[in-house]
């Protein structure tokens, strides 16, 4: 019998949020492990917005490896075309067997989407959640959120106070596109490897 969570994203790039959000649900909910799962090419961001998968997921691979609970996965990358949350979940359940309990770790801006997920019902059977407040949002909305969620369609969502650390992804992509620093906001080895690869350098690629 395993307790195993999963932090889906884009991770473009893999922050220290995401890291410290993930520790501190481990911990909370007793995790065997945390799997760090990030999307194929995602349903709701065309291509040109997202930085090369490979990329993504190298990000993610270093950000986690000196993490023992902690695991990068391939599967939703590795699987052609559109991925839903949906299918990810079947799969892990074949893998990791029936008994194993999967607990899918969210930020407070996905509570409101989760109900425009493909087969969300079916998805609230398959895991449950644990939600993460994020800076900027409503605590109210986001309990009241979580209440309909779970009162109208059998969701299970344990609200959790985690730390608030007020770092996204889009953040570092702007401050790399302007030329500011991301130390310490990304894991050393993840700002290491965007410096060397000019991620999210955008128009100063083209020396503007
Ligand atoms: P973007 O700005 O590109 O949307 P993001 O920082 O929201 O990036 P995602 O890859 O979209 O990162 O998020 C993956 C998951 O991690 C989501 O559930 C999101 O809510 C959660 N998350 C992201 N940043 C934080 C944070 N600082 N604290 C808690 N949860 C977070
Ligand atoms: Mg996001």
């Amino acid at each position: 019998m395993s307790r195993i969570g999963i932090m889906g994203g884009t991770f473009n790039p893999i922050h220290i949020g995401h890291l410290i959000a993930a520790n501190d649900v481990q911990e909370k909910f007793g995790l065997d492990k945390v799997l760090f799962i990030p999307s194929g090419q995602p349903p709701h961001k065309p291509d040109s917005e997202v930085t090369d998968q490979e990329h993504r997921f190298e990000m993610v691979r270093l950000a986690v490896a000196s993490n023992a609970c902690f695991e990068a996965s391939r599967i939703e990358i590795d699987r052609e075309g559109y991925t839903y949350t949906v299918n990810t979940l079947l799969e892990l359940k074949k893998r990791y067997g029936e008994e194993t309990s999967f607990y899918f770790i969210i930020g407070a801006d996905v509570v409101p989407e989760l109900k425009s997920w493909r087969e969300f019902e079916k998805v609230f059977r398959l895991c449950e959640f644990v939600a993460v407040m994020r800076s900027g949002f409503s605590e109210r909305s986001f309990y009241s959120e979580i209440q309909q969620l779970e009162a109208g369609y059998g969701a299970r969502i344990h609200p959790v106070q985690s730390r608030l650390i007020d770092i996204s992804s889009t953040e570092i992509r702007e401050r790399c596109m302007n030329g500011a620093s991301i130390k310490y906001l990304v894991h050393e080895s993840v700002e290491g490897y965007i410096l060397e690869n000019g991620l999210y350098r955008g128009q100063l690629e083209n020396g503007l």
